[in-house]
């Protein structure tokens, strides 16, 4: 016997009770909103930690809508994302996947780091990238149309370093597009104070000591320092661990593995903080 299950647990499905603080860096709040309006696929490009998935929380929540979260990785296929069969007892059961959980139900599907995903999953997508907003789903052998609230959003950290898998050019110009990067200090410095409240003084030495490392292009880190990681840093410092101490685990160790160059990050940093 078949019956149809609506969830898929390891996803996250959420309504936001509390809006998520998200900080604009530029017009994508508008942008967004337009491009909402008229359900087009939206695309966030950007390195790690720049403020992503918190402005599609904060999205998400700002225009009342379920959000679905995928953590792309090598391994999500479309079957991840679509569904599949399950064995449950005596029963053979049709699991929906998030993908499909959002075509129904009218969710935004935000597939982070989409690129990382198997091929197949762009494939699965492409039909709900176009005016045809369907899902084809090949294990049941039926199409779907999309709830007129779904809303598809990627993002993507562009390969201008090593070690990145990048888009394919047809799949990128089935999105609107907006990029992320690192704020001005001002605006991080912000965002790390409210994210923690430390010291503004401290927030301020947090970002100078960020773009001075961002400004170190010799030394070939894949990723530089992200936003994240100044956050993470206050908020040990926050938590009473030494200053020096947080920049160190926080923002240092995690950038590289060769001693050399975490010795001369620490020298460095000692000096700022
Ligand atoms: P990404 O999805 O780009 O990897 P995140 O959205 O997870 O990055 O951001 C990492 C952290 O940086 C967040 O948890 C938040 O503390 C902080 N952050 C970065 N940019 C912003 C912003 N514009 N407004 C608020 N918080 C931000």
């Amino acid at each position: 016997m078949i019956n149809s299950v609506e969830q898929k647990p390891g996803t996250k499905a959420m309504m936001a009770q509390k809006a998520p603080y998200y900080r604009p860096v530029g017009k994508e709040i508008d942008v967004f909103e337009h491009a909402h309006s008229c359900r087009l696929p939206f695309l966030l490009k950007g390195p790690t930690g720049t403020g992503k998935s918190r402005f599609i929380e904060y999205m998400a929540h700002k225009l009342n809508q379920n959000l679905i979260t995928v953590s792309c990785h090598e391994e999500t296929s479309s079957t991840d994302l679509i569904g599949r069969y399950i064995i449950k007892g005596a029963e053979t059961i049709w699991m929906d996947g998030p993908l499909t959980l959002a075509v129904k139900t009218g969710a935004i599907l935000y597939l982070d780091e989409v690129a990382e995903a198997r091929p197949d999953v762009v494939v699965a997508i492409h039909s709900l990238t176009d005016h045809r907003r369907e899902l084809f789903i090949d294990k049941l052998g039926k199409t779907i149309k999309a709830h007129p609230d779904f809303m598809l959003v990627a993002s993507f950290n562009p390969g201008y370093q090593r070690g990145f898998k990048e888009l394919k050019p047809s799949t990128r110009q089935r999105f609107v597009a907006v990029s992320f990067n690192y704020p001005e200090p001002r605006v991080e410095a912000d965002i790390v104070q409210n994210e923690t409240n430390i010291l503004d003084a401290d927030a301020k030495r947090l970002v100078d000591i960020g773009n001075k490392i961002r400004n170190l292009t010799e030394l070939g880190l894949t990723e530089t320092v992200s936003t994240r990681l100044l956050v993470d840093a206050a908020k040990l410092i926050r938590s009473g661990l030494p200053k020096r101490s947080a920049v160190h685990v926080a923002v240092v160790e995690p950038l590289s593995d060769d001693e050399e160059v975490i010795s001369a990050l620490k020298d460095l940093c000692d000096l700022m903080i």
